[in-house]
């Protein structure tokens, strides 16, 4: 069975914003027996449609789902596990962790010194810019959530000073495709967790900055630049009212642009060997991030510049209810390609769990083949 706390596809009804759009094309919101058969393939979803895609799904598998059924604790028994819930325990063999890599936003704890005059917001309590006091806000983070609030934020009239720190550039088009056509022809989603070299690192890699619009814009920090966003540097601590910003953006800035040719050099080679060459438009280059002339160290959050935080800082996984010892000091899960560090019991959907795309809806089908296979190898060896 399924136990599921909300409704199906609940994290998409709960925790995106208003204008959200999948980052990925409709062609690749693809689950097992279920493809976008809209009109569009190109396009990005809304978030009614990403809900409207999950509950066919459901219904598609007819998948045994126990909504409003929230899991307080799993505890081992010997020969497999009892789950508590608000609804009764169940006894079971086996137990797949399947309850998501974001389930809270991560704000650093210098947050808390932050001046209470100043309103701080989470990407998950975020729905649109008119819910936000008048007057400056300061985002924080330039990943795919942090340039997309960022670039909303500024639209609506409101000036936007944006943090940055180490993120992933990319063109939203390349060579007449979307990027993301290329990771996937390419085969750079499907590198698999064995053949990373640092997967600890590759687990920990900032979303790319992308932005699903029917325009097919590029959301780099070029484009926030040309809209007026201020950009500073990775924000390092709070003194005295004071954000404190780190210099070095020009490395920063080099770093992503020069990891952004390297994957395009990349797709032009696959291109080349492949015939691909012939298909697509020339190779492109994209201008180097401008650095700003003058970018500042310090912001007084006392001074009315700024009224609003966005903490578009990233997401953790929330494991409070699991009571196994199969959680590292960080909060990770110990696991091997979701198979976890304790018999009976597996996961699903976390950063490169066994492929660059296992956080992605195209990237599950793979790998929970791979993982129940394993957990049906535990159940006949039982037997
Ligand atoms: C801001 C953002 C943008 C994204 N954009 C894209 C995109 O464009 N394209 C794409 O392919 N992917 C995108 N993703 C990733 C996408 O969310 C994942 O692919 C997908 O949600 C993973 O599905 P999941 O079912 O593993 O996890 P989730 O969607 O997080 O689902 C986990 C479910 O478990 C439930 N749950 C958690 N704890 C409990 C409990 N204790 N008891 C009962 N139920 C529980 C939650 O309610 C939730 O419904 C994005 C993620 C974020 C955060």
């Amino acid at each position: 069975m399924v136990l599921e706390r909300g409704e199906v596809a609940n994290s998409w009804r709960s925790q995106r914003w208003d204008s959200f759009r999948l980052l990925t094309p409709n062609w690749q919101s693809r689950l097992p027996g279920l493809g976008y058969d809209g009109p569009d393939p190109d396009g990005y979803m809304t978030i009614g449609e990403v809900t409207a895609f999950m509950e066919r799904f459901a219904a598609h598998t007819r998948a045994p789902v126990r909504t409003r059924t929230d899991v307080t604790s799993v505890r081992p028994t010997g020969d497999g596990y009892r789950v508590t819930t608000n609804d009764g325990e169940i006894d079971c063999r086996t137990v797949v962790i399947a309850s998501g890599a974001c389930n809270l936003p991560a704000v650093p704890p210098f947050s808390a010194a932050v001046p209470p005059e100043i309103e701080q917001i989470t990407p998950y309590d975020y729905r649109e810019p008119g819910q936000l006091p008048e007057g400056g806000v300061l985002v924080v983070g330039a990943s795919a959530t942090g340039v997309q609030l960022a670039a909303e934020l500024r639209r609506s009239g409101r000036p936007v000073i944006m943090s940055v720190g180490e993120h992933v550039r990319l063109p939203r088009t390349y060579r007449g495709r979307d990027v993301l056509w290329w990771m996937d022809a390419a085969g750079v989603w499907d590198q698999r967790y064995d053949e990373v070299d640092d997967l600890t690192r590759a687990r920990r890699l900032p979303s790319p900055q992308l932005v699903g619009t029917p325009e097919r814009e590029t959301l780099d920090l070029n484009a926030l630049t040309a809209m007026g966003v201020e950009l500073v540097g990775r924000w390092a601590a709070v003194r005295d009212g004071r954000a404190l910003f780190s210099g070095g953006l020009r490395n920063v800035f080099s770093l992503a642009d020069l990891k952004m040719e390297r994957l395009l050099d990349g797709f032009d080679e696959w291109a080349k060997e492949t015939g691909v060459d012939a298909e697509v438009g020339p190779p492109e280059r994209f201008a180097p991030t401008t650095v700003p002339a003058k970018a500042r160290l310090q912001l007084d959050l006392r001074g009315g510049e700024i009224r609003t935080i966005v903490w578009a800082t990233g997401f953790r996984p929330d494991y409070s209810w699991l009571d196994v010892p199969v959680v590292d000091e960080k909060g990770h899960l110990r696991h091997d390609g979701g198979v976890v560090d304790s018999p009976g019991l597996y996961a699903l959907g976390l950063p490169v769990l066994r492929r660059r795309k296992s956080t992605f809806i195209h990237g599950i089908e793979p790998d929970a083949r791979e993982v129940i296979g394993h957990l049906a190898g535990h159940l006949a060896a039982r037997r």
